[in-house]
């Protein structure tokens, strides 16, 4: 399994775990971490290099992040799980939740929405989001409400993560990085031990770094990879990717319906008899606003 690739090399973990710097065949495009790859040991001339890269097994999924020079690039392999954190501070807002549940919809990802730092809601507060995180779990998907500060649903967020490879992503100051060092105390120790062997220390703070859990299961972090957007999609696939949305297409009355105020819209109805939620439809309609105007990232392109 690839650890982490930096251009040409990539270190890689073999089925015994030992851990090996490799290069990568030229034939081999696209290597990412967390690839499955078949290598062969080689004493390969330049310094601490221990094999070639030969292949890459078939993925079981793809993280991708639109580029806004390569179109759409690979930045992880065989992800089973996207946390998706959000946070009562800065402003929980329903909105980014629905732009990254696009995300995974799209991408085939399992969601599981984390909100953080709940120890600043009082009960009122607490009873509010419960309500909006409601309408989430309603529709199957998987909630945490977690705090770093007191400690609070870190354990069952620890069971979330055993045996499975995951990735943190969400807006930045949520708290993405104080929960990755909580779930995976020793980190820092892991990358700077491969930046002083490799002399790559700069490169090594910007890839992506496959790092193994304490009670099993991996992670997956990178600064770069913790937020994507949206605008590489169409209208169509924006639609099915609001799952509750699915029975209803292709039934208006129109065939080119906008699902805005167009007469015989099933999902305006669905909504009127409380079938979809308001807020998500008004979450879709925001989405689709910002994608004809080029905003349409969880975060805008780089
Ligand atoms: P990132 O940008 O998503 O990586 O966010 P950070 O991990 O850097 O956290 C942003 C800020 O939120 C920092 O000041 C943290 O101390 C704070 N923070 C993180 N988790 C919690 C929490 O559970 N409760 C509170 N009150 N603050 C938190």
């Amino acid at each position: 399994v690839v650890l982490s690739r930096f251009g040409q090399h990539a270190d890689i973990e073999t089925h015994n775990g030992e851990v090996l710097r490799c290069n990568i065949r030229r034939t081999v495009s696209n290597l990412v971490c967390g690839d499955e790859v078949i290598f062969r040991r080689a004493k390969v001339s330049e310094g601490d290099l221990a094999g070639v890269i030969e292949a890459t097994e078939e993925r079981r999924s793809q993280l991708t992040r639109p580029d806004f020079y390569d179109g759409i690039k690979v930045v992880a392999a065989n992800i089973d799980q996207i946390l998706m954190v959000s946070a009562v501070l800065p402003e929980f807002t329903p909105q980014i939740i629905d732009r990254y549940l696009v995300a995974c919809e799209d991408m085939g990802i399992e969601p599981i929405l984390v909100l953080n730092k709940i120890d600043l809601l009082d009960d009122e507060g607490l009873q509010n989001i419960e309500e909006v995180l409601d309408i989430y779990r309603e529709l199957g998907y998987k909630v945490l409400l977690v705090s770093n500060k007191s400690e609070q649903g870190i354990d069952e967020l620890k069971q979330q993560l055993v045996d499975k490879n995951s990735i943190f992503v969400g807006q930045s100051g949520v708290g993405k990085s104080t929960l990755v060092n909580t779930v995976l105390p020793n980190a820092d120790i892991l990358t700077k031990q491969v930046s002083e062997n490799s002399g790559l220390g700069q490169h090594t703070t910007t890839v992506s770094r496959l790092h193994h859990l304490p009670s099993g299961g991996n992670l997956i972090d990178s600064p770069g990879i913790r937020e994507f957007g949206l605008w590489h999609l169409d209208v169509e696939r924006v639609t099915f990717c609001f799952k509750e949305f699915r029975e209803y297409i292709g039934g208006c009355r129109f065939r080119d319906c906008k699902h805005l105020n167009d007469p015989g819209c099933l999902l305006i109805e669905a909504v009127e008899q409380g079938k979809i939620s308001q807020l998500r439809f008004d979450s879709y309609h925001r989405i689709l606003e910002s994608m004809a105007d080029g905003r349409a990232g969880a975060r805008a392109p780089r």
